[in-house]
């Protein structure tokens, strides 16, 4: 091989060179054009071709402009339309939350009335329960259960020592706790038919003005067990019953005497 040979060898390498340039010219353009049509797909690649095949026929500013004007009207008319499904989204989901708040408020009140409904009932049962036991505890009771006429206290300058109920003649009196009869008797200046309990620890009651005295000295009673009938015997006006209570032979309030062992005196 001569000099020759190796020119027309650069000339063919040559030829083939550009050839092989060509052909990677097209094939990257044709890549190109393939990339572009599946980047560039849409609304976009049409207005972006308009724009490009526009420049190129002369006509690139008019129908660039129109291209833009179409655009912007496509985007104020999406952002339009996108505020409108907002706006509908926002008042709807303004109203579910309204009604969500609603049905949750009413719950928690129909739970809280229920709570305290509850609560009460109980309450009641309690106290109910407790008033019981107690009743069913307290060693002591009221003489008498009609109401009071007069309190233990000065009356005229004098002390009025014990409490008045206002019972009718005859009316059954009992002994506001268990003990022994310790006195039955008469005083025409005072208590008129009379009867004294000792109950034990110092306490001692009397139960005065009766018409009829039913127990005897010595006897044992109970709680509420009646003792006397009630009347106006001795220094009484009308029937009633002239009730007292002594700790350890001294007169105190009867009545709240009565309070402080927990009974109700109305
Ligand atoms: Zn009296």
């Amino acid at each position: 091989m001569g000099k020759h040979d190796d020119t027309c060898e650069n000339a063919g390498r040559e030829l083939t060179s550009r050839r092989l340039r060509a052909v990677i010219r097209r094939r990257r353009i044709r890549r190109e054009r393939h990339t572009w049509r599946f980047v560039s797909g849409g609304l976009a690649a049409a207005i972006i071709t308009g724009w490009v095949v526009s420049a190129l026929s002369g006509q690139a500013a008019a129908q660039a402009a129109d291209a833009e004007v179409d655009m912007e009207a496509t985007i104020v008319q999406a952002d339009w339309k996108v505020d409108e499904v907002l706006a509908g989204m926002a008042t709807e989901y303004a109203a579910e939350q309204a009604a969500a708040e609603a049905a949750a408020a009413q719950a928690a009140a129909e739970a809280q009335a229920a709570a305290e409904a509850e609560a009460q009932a109980k309450a009641e049962a309690e106290a109910a329960a407790a008033a019981e036991a107690e009743a069913a505890a307290n060693p002591w009771t009221l003489p008498s259960t009609a109401s009071i006429t007069s309190y233990y206290g000065m009356r005229n300058g004098s002390l009025h020592g014990g409490t008045d109920f206002g019972n009718n003649e005859g009316d059954e009196i009992v002994s506001v706790g268990a003990g022994t009869v310790t006195y039955v008797g008469y005083e025409a200046g005072g208590y008129g038919n009379v009867v004294y309990i000792d109950h034990g620890d110092g306490v001692e009651t009397r139960y005065a003005h009766a018409s009829e005295v039913l127990v005897e000295v010595g006897q044992e009673v109970e709680e509420g067990e009646a003792v006397i009938l009630a009347g106006t015997t001795g220094n009484s006006t009308g029937p009633h019953l002239h009730f007292e209570v002594l700790l350890d032979g001294e007169k105190v309030d009867s009545l709240a005497w009565l309070q402080e062992q927990g009974l109700d005196v109305g």
